[in-house]
């Protein structure tokens, strides 16, 4: 009889979290890895993502793997190509490419506890099979298309923007964008221009910052490169600042809440220099508290509201005919193109991303939702062994992925030198250790703006079906750092 091959490890996505993930387990000896991934590239979000305007929206300097920095960015905020490429030179550097598989749809993963490993259900009905199972599939990555009455009736070009249609040519065209999230606040000030007539469809206001950036000038870009460390200042710069915004100012709300009103007195300065009407800057003013949501940086997305033909309309939208958008008041705005800037669907669909089931048939995302949305240090949940969920509840740490990323790396470096010091074969966090720090994080997160500020008009994507806030990690990101590489061992049991 054929002997069943098993991997040393399964890693689900091909994005940023998923190369991490294999170039750690790479460090730590594993040679045999397979890295599966739905699209037909790598990448994650910069290769699904390519809409107009896409760039990355905190300081590059911090946006890439602290191991491997990018001298060449070519401005303070990097155009989403050159995280693109950014990925690409990473996968090659790293020897990633022969372990990645495209176009293989995962649909879920099931523990045999028979023969202690993964077994991992692939679209079209291929088996494989990994002793261990990390899935990095990001929080982002199932978009949400908006069920507003008549929206399949529309006959003119409908592109979300996360399936951005390169061939279609705006110009002269009568749009609408539903949505003003950080993706629209990129893509309205670029599309703009061409178009003939955009209409704006927002439902809640967004906090818009400045954006410092700058085109890197070549001597700079050959000093980073000739001289790491001063790119390593940069580096720290920006995360300090990052740091203050996102600890400070959202996560230690209750002492720190004067950054929290700092931040919103600079977003409303940097739209009063840019909009003089103030009827147009009350509509495009927040009713709720900075940080609820994810703020956003940008020079240009209030100047684009004061162009001619760039209108903007906060009547709900009561429905979509065949050729326009009908509003609660009865107007009527015709269009040809129908942008949906809607975002991403977290915690229905994306919480796990695929079906996981781990030990005696427990269901992640069943027991998630039917208890809370939990994972030890953002990685580990009890009943699944030999399994690391990345794209976690209270994981996501510091404003640059990349943060959550490395800490996540120390962690399975931690992890995995145990099980080997102790020749185990399967490792599972203990209830106890995860319960632990649920209840760490839930403290934490009374001193936040999501608990003692005003959000409850935000609708907020960070907010789940249970009212918490369970995505950002409410430490600092040194504390995350320092945890990963101090956990205590007995954390685990290890078989
Ligand atoms: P988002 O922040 O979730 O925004 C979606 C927008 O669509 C919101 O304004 C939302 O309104 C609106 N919307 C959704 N359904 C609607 C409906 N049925 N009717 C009317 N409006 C509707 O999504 P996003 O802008 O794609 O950004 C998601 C995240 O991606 C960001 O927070 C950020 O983390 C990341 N991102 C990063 C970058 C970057 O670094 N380069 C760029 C873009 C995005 P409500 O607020 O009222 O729900």
């Amino acid at each position: 009889m054929a002997t069943t091959k098993v991997h040393d490890a399964a890693i689900i996505g091909a994005g940023f979290g998923g190369m991490g993930a294999a170039i750690q387990l790479g460090r730590l000896g594993f040679t045999d890895l397979v890295i599966l991934e739905r699209e037909d590239d790598l990448g994650g979000t910069w290769h699904v993502n390519r809409y107009p305007g896409l760039a990355v929206d905190i300081p590059s300097s911090t946006y890439s793997y602290s191991f491997e920095p990018n001298p060449n960015w070519s401005r303070m905020y990097a155009p989403g190509a050159e995280l693109k490429a950014y990925a690409s030179h990473v996968a090659d550097t790293y020897d990633l490419r022969r372990h990645m598989r495209f176009n293989c749809v995962v649909e879920g993963a099931v523990w045999d506890a028979d023969h202690q490993h993964w077994t991992v259900n692939v679209a079209g009905g291929e088996r494989l099979h990994a002793r261990y199972l990390l899935t990095a599939t990001g929080f982002l990555s199932q978009p949400k298309m908006p069920d507003i009455p008549g929206i399949e009736t529309f006959e003119g070009k409908v592109i979300h923007t996360t399936k951005w249609d390169d061939s279609y040519d705006l110009a002269g065209k009568k749009a609408a964008v539903i949505g003003t999230g950080a993706t629209a606040v990129q893509l309205i000030p670029e599309i703009a221009p061409a178009l003939a007539e955009l209409t704006v469809y927002q439902r809640t206001a967004i906090w818009v910052t400045p954006k410092s950036d700058a085109r890197i000038p070549p001597r700079i870009r050959s000093m980073y490169a000739r001289v790491p460390f001063t790119q390593r200042v940069a580096r720290a710069l920006g995360s300090g600042v990052l740091e203050v915004l996102m600890v400070t100012a959202v996560l230690k709300y209750r002492r720190f809440k004067m950054f929290n009103k700092l931040a919103e007195r600079v977003a409303k300065r940097h739209m009063k220099r840019q909009i003089s009407d103030p009827v147009l800057r009350a509509k495009l003013t927040p009713d709720y508290d900075f940080g609820c949501k994810r703020p956003t940086f940008s020079n240009d997305y209030f100047t684009a509201f004061t162009r001619d033909n760039v209108h903007l309309e906060t009547s709900p939208i009561e429905r979509i005919d065949a050729d326009g958008i009908v509003t609660t008041d009865g107007n009527k705005t015709e269009i040809d193109t129908l942008v949906l800037a809607t975002g991403f669907n977290l915690w229905d669909v994306n919480f796990p991303a695929i079906e996981i089931i781990g030990r005696e048939g427990r269901n992640l995302g069943k027991w998630w939702r039917d208890n809370r949305f939990q994972a030890y240090e953002g990685v580990a949940v009890p009943h699944f062994p030999n399994f690391l969920t990345l794209a976690s509840p209270y994981s996501y740490s510091g404003l640059s992925y990349f943060t959550t990323i490395e800490s996540q790396m120390k962690h399975m470096e931690r992890l995995f030198g145990e099980v080997g010091r102790r020749k185990a074969t399967t490792f599972e966090v203990t209830p106890e250790a995860n319960a632990d720090f649920l209840d760490r994080m839930t403290h934490n997160l009374e001193d936040s703006v999501f608990a003692l500020g005003s959000c409850s008009t935000a609708r907020s994507y960070y907010f789940n079906q249970h009212g918490e806030a369970a995505i950002l990690r409410p430490t600092s990101t040194i504390n995350a750092f320092r945890e990963a590489g101090r956990f205590p061992l007995d954390a685990y049991t290890y078989a």
